[in-house]
């Protein structure tokens, strides 16, 4: 009886052993990585996008978690600490772009996706300088060191960048620059990619390797009047940085959402929210295809303290709603995530997480 026991506990043992390790076979780990970033992307703002639009592309995720999004000393961030927390894994003080609490640099995504010849790219609808963009390639101590930033951004190996803020990049004699010094930072750009700086030279783009696009001075417009649309930039992205044989990282932001919060206004949500929707629909699309792609979906913050109270889903139409503020809010943030290595993200947990798992899937990536 005694033998018969041991017996079973070995069989139990084995079997223990074996189910670990197939599960760690399981997780792979992904080739390609998409982060879509919805600034101020509260519950309230995909649930406001989805009684206008009925499905979401949202919806296509099975992995679904949520984010405490604090930063180091404030219970609400802003999107520079929070931008920090997501591109490298480390909480610092607001206003920080991926520096740490004592102002050291603190290793971006982007930049360990380089280390392994990977492909990087950054699509947003806002300047290419603005906070949430700037923590995954820049090292600054201040979010409004814009021509700063850019420096930092013309001098990282990003290989598509595509957004607004050409002012930051013109020397300050040209017309339109935002700079305080002679720095010519499109010239630096075009040794070493296309440059292209409207709709019609994104539409005429032919098959590059690397392209900065600069679709406006310094904001993009609003989601109805914006073109390129952020689907179209995020397709044509994919298109570029998936040539790259070691794979790539693809960086998404659906910038204006956080800028409708601030001015509370409901109907600029929903069509930001549903340019956002849409850009993720084109990296599920590659992803479902492509099978080695993780997609991730998350916020930096809530902004507005947005609520529903009242509506008809079948008018697809909300009547009654409110803002409880006109700045972030501490409201733990949605996760959404698809494909090899998805798992990570469930449940609840810091916005450290999302830096820390997928710097761990580059080092681990061939
Ligand atoms: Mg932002
Ligand atoms: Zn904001």
């Amino acid at each position: 009886m005694k033998i018969r026991t041991m017996m079973n506990y070995m069989i139990f043992v084995i079997l223990l052993f074996g189910a670990v390790h197939a599960d760690a076979t399981e997780i792979a780990t992904p080739k390609n990585i998409i982060l879509f970033i919805g600034d101020g992307m509260g519950v309230s703002q995909i649930t406001a996008a989805k009684i206008v639009k009925g499905n979401l592309n949202i919806d296509r995720f099975k992995v679904v978690g949520l984010l405490t999004t604090h930063s180091h000393n404030d219970l609400v961030t802003d999107s520079a600490a929070a931008g920090t927390a997501l591109a490298t894994g480390y909480k610092t003080y607001n206003g920080a772009i991926s520096v740490s609490q004592d102002k050291k640099p603190l290793k971006t995504i982007v930049e360990y996706a380089e280390d392994r010849q990977k492909a990087t790219g950054i699509v947003v609808s806002c300047s290419v300088t603005d906070a949430t963009p700037a923590t995954f390639v820049a090292h600054v101590d201040s979010r409004k060191k814009y021509s700063l930033i850019a420096e930092h951004i013309t001098k990282s190996g990003i290989d598509v960048l595509l957004g607004g803020g050409l002012c930051y990049f013109l020397p300050k004699s040209t017309d339109g620059s935002k700079r305080d010094d002679e720095k010519d930072l499109i010239a630096e750009l075009e040794k070493r990619m296309k440059v292209i700086r409207s709709e019609k030279d994104f539409q005429d783009l032919g098959d590059v390797d690397s392209v900065a696009g600069f679709f406006a001075t310094k904001h993009p417009a609003r989601a109805n009047e914006r073109k390129p649309s952020l689907s179209e930039l995020t397709r044509k992205a994919i298109d570029i940085l998936s040539k790259n044989k070691s794979g790539f990282f693809l960086m998404v932001e659906g910038s204006q959402i956080d800028l409708a919060g601030h001015k509370n206004n409901q109907d600029d949500i929903i069509s930001e929210m549903i340019d956002f929707d849409d850009a993720v629909g084109a990296g599920l699309d590659f992803a479902e295809k492509n099978q080695q792609t993780i997609v991730i979906v998350t916020a930096d913050h809530e902004t507005g303290g947005f609520a529903i109270h009242n509506g008809y889903i079948k008018d697809k139409k909300i009547t009654e709603s409110a803002f409880t503020c006109k700045n972030h809010t501490a409201v733990m943030v949605p996760i959404f995530a698809h494909g090899p290595g998805s798992s990570a993200f469930a449940g609840i947990g810091d916005n450290t997480v999302v830096g820390k798992a997928l710097i761990q899937y580059l080092q681990e990536s061939m």
